[in-house]
C-alpha cells in the first residue's frame, strides 16, 4: 500500500504508528475530525442519529436485540450495533506495514463499531436496572466474541464515554468496540504484572485485600466493587470477577447478570453522589492472538472526569490522586445506601 494510506473521500486511510521515542503505538484517523463536536466549536447535529426513528442517520446496522417482527433500521430494537460512521479503524486498510528508518506503522486494519445501549436517549448504563443491564452486557459480549473469532484481530476493546467531558460526541449512551491489529500498551502492562506472579494473580490478591481495606463499594457471589489501592482519581473504580478467568468472551450468563449488578449499583452512586459526572469505563481482558493467558485476569476500570489530569501525568504516566480510596469507597457505599 501506498505510503500514507489510501485516500478515500479526501482523507488516508486510518494508520496506527509506532512511535520511536517510546514504543507506544498511536492510531491516525484523520476522518474521525469530520464527526460531530469532535472539534471545538463545531456545530453540533440537530437530530440523534441513535434515537428510534434516526436510523436512516447511522450506517446500517450490523446487530440488533428485541426486534419483534420490526425490518433492520426501523424502530423496534432495544439494542442495536452499527459500524461507526467515523472508524478508527477499518477492515479494508490494508494488510502490509512499513518500515522507513524511525518510521514504523500498520495499517489500522480492524473494525469500529458503536453499541447503543438501549432507545431511551436519556438512560445511562448506572440508571438502568440490572436485568436490562445483563441483556446488554451480553450484546458488548457477542460483539466482542464476533471479533475475537477473526485471525486479524488481536485485541477487542470496548469502551464506554459517558458525557462530553470524557469524550462522548453523542450523549445518547452507547459503547464502542475497537479490532484491533495490536496489543495496546496498558494491556501489555497488566499482562506483564501477571505473569510476572504467575500462581499469585495480583487481581485476586487485590480483591480480597480491598474488603480487608474496606474498599469494597459493591459486591455479590460473582463480582467485586472496589476503589484500587492505588487509585489514579478519586472514586476511581475496578470491577473483579471473583472467579479467575482471563477471557471476557467465556464468561457465562451468570457472570454477566453478577457483572450487571455490581456495575449498575456503583454507576448508581456515583451518579447520586457526584451529580451524573462524566466517566470513562473499559474492559480489560486478554488478548485473542491465541497465546496462553491463563495468568490474566479479566476486569472492567472507571475513571470518573472529575479531576483533569494535566502535565505531570503526561510527562510521567503517573496520576496524582487527591482522595484516600477507602474514603471514597465509604462515600460511594453511603451513596449506594
Ligand atoms: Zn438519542
Ligand atoms: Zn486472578
Ligand atoms: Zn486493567
Amino acid at each position: 500500500m501506498a505510503e500514507d494510506g489510501e485516500r478515500k473521500e479526501g482523507f488516508s486511510a486510518p494508520e496506527i504508528r509506532r512511535d520511536p521515542l517510546s514504543g507506544a503505538w498511536s492510531i491516525l484517523a484523520t476522518g474521525r475530525s469530520r464527526r460531530p463536536g469532535a472539534v471545538p466549536g463545531a456545530s453540533r447535529e440537530p437530530a440523534c442519529p441513535f434515537c428510534p426513528g434516526n436510523e436512516s442517520m447511522t450506517p446500517p446496522e450490523v446487530w440488533s436485540a428485541g426486534r419483534k417482527g420490526s425490518a433492520p433500521d426501523t424502530p423496534g430494537w432495544e439494542i442495536r450495533v452499527v459500524p461507526n460512521l467515523y472508524p478508527a479503524l477499518v477492515p479494508e486498510a490494508g494488510e502490509r506495514g512499513w518500515r522507513k528508518s524511525s518510521r514504523v506503522g500498520i495499517p489500522a486494519q480492524g473494525d469500529h463499531e458503536v453499541i447503543v445501549h438501549s432507545p431511551e436517549h436519556g438512560l445511562s448504563l448506572g440508571a438502568m436496572d440490572a436485568r436490562r443491564a445483563a441483556g446488554l452486557l451480553g450484546a458488548w459480549q457477542a460483539r466482542y466474541r464476533h471479533f475475537a473469532a477473526m485471525a486479524r484481530v488481536r485485541y477487542v476493546q470496548v469502551i464506554v464515554n459517558h458525557k462530553r467531558e470524557a469524550g462522548a460526541s453523542l450523549e445518547h449512551p452507547h459503547a464502542q468496540v475497537f479490532a484491533l491489529p495490536v496489543v495496546p500498551r496498558a494491556v501489555l502492562d497488566e499482562l506483564r504484572e501477571s505473569r510476572r506472579r504467575a500462581g499469585n494473580c495480583p487481581l485476586c490478591a487485590e480483591a480480597e485485600e480491598a474488603r480487608e481495606d474496606d474498599r469494597v463499594v459493591a459486591e455479590n457471589r460473582a463480582w467485586r466493587a472496589f476503589v484500587p489501592y492505588a487509585a489514579r482519581a478519586p472514586f476511581e473504580l475496578r470491577f473483579a470477577p471473583l472467579r479467575h478467568a482471563g477471557d471476557f468472551a467465556a464468561a457465562g450468563r451468570e457472570e454477566l447478570a453478577g457483572l450487571a449488578d455490581v456495575l449498575t449499583r456503583s454507576l448508581g452512586a456515583l451518579s447520586k453522589l457526584l451529580g451524573d459526572p462524566a466517566y470513562n469505563l473499559w474492559v480489560h481482558a486478554a488478548p485473542c492472538d491465541g497465546k496462553d493467558y491463563q495468568h490474566y485476569h479479566w476486569h472492567l476500570e472507571m475513571i470518573p472526569r472529575i479531576v483533569i489530569s494535566a502535565g505531570f501525568e503526561l510527562a510521567t504516566g503517573m496520576y496524582l490522586n487527591i482522595m484516600e480510596p477507602r474514603e471514597a469507597a465509604r462515600q460511594l457505599r453511603v451513596s449506594a445506601g
